[in-house]
């Protein structure tokens, strides 16, 4: 898709205004780049919100949102460096939840980032990352590893969203691993020394501080939790009876299989699909800000129940 100029940013409100919630969504509208899910070094990402506002509209993304972890604190820089690119900007986050046992991702969209709710809710789910990061250097250090809190230190700007991620690329960089995935399967995941498992907010917390500030839930790449069809089916069952709208369907973490799965799972719920690479670094990212492909011509895409809340 060619480069998003002004006149393109000015196409898809306007393609999304004149269709806001059509039951039959029209193709151009499912083919807008919208690119709905990345991360910045506000949380866990390795770029700047102004160096991926400028990466994404280089890749001709026309819809944009930053979503980092548990964490809004960049959403104003990335939504004044989107305009500047000449791309529609969406408020974003994705917050950690406890689900089944296992820590589920709820992507929110187009709230009011200056809501205290949200605001409020998302400081409680922040807390406790301190804690569960030196638990996690003390499973390191029982298998020879030392020093790891002080090294994932060093690769995060906010230490309240110190995670797995700057503990894998710190082990890389002291040569205990080749890359960040050969770290989350020897050390960081269940049974492994480095594991920690942590109490995020509950799935109904996290919906209701969406919707609370006028925003849209969504489940993120649910192709990646290793659910049974049991559940996953409660999964999105209660997610949709706590008020969420939409799932992702076309993400990075998802295989093309699972782009006709999570289709599939989206109409037989009656939910809104979403689009996001989940960007998160040059270096570790398999697929790059805008470059998915566009979302099945059957679904609705949640931009559409956003019209209002572009900006
Ligand atoms: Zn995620
Ligand atoms: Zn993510």
């Amino acid at each position: 898709m060619a480069a998003g100029p002004l006149a393109e940013g000015r196409l898809v409100k306007c393609l999304v205004t004149s269709n806001p919630t059509s039951p039959t969504p029209t193709a151009s509208l499912n083919t807008l780049n919208a690119d709905l899910h990345c991360h910045s070094v506000v949380s866990d990402g390795t770029l700047t919100p102004e160096a991926l506002a400028q990466r994404a509209a280089a890749n001709g993304v026309q819809l944009w949102a930053l979503t980092d972890h548990d964490e809004i604190g960049g959403q104003a820089r990335a939504q004044q460096a989107a305009l500047a690119h000449g791309m529609q900007y969406l408020t974003g986050v994705e917050i950690s939840v406890t689900f089944a046992g296992k820590t589920v991702h709820i992507v929110g969209l187009g709230f009011d980032a200056q809501d205290p709710r949200m605001q409020a809710g998302l400081r409680a789910t922040r807390g406790g990352r301190g804690e569960r990061a030196k638990e996690m250097s003390e499973g390191l250090a029982k298998v020879g590893i030392k020093g790891a809190y002080e090294g994932a230190l060093k690769y995060v700007g906010n230490p309240e969203l110190i995670s797995r991620t700057h503990f894998a690329r710190y082990l890389v960089e002291a040569g205990v691993c080749q890359d960040t995935s050969e770290v989350f399967r020897k050390y960081l995941t269940e049974n492994k020394p480095g594991f920690v498992p942590h109490r995020w907010a509950s799935l109904k917390d996290a919906v209701t501080w969406i919707t609370e500030c006028q925003g849209v839930a969504v489940i993120a790449h649910p192709g990646r939790y290793g659910f049974s069809p049991n559940e996953e089916f409660a999964l999105f069952s209660e997610f949709k009876a706590h008020g969420g709208q939409a799932t992702e369907v076309v993400t990075g973490s998802h295989s093309p299989a699972e782009y006709v799965k999570y289709a599939d799972t989206a109409l037989e719920f009656g939910l809104a699909a979403s689009r996001g690479s989940d960007f998160h670094s040059p270096e570790e990212s398999r697929i790059d800000l805008g470059q998915l492909p566009p979302l099945p011509s059957t679904l609705t895409p949640v931009w559409a129940l956003l019209a209002d809340r572009i900006q």
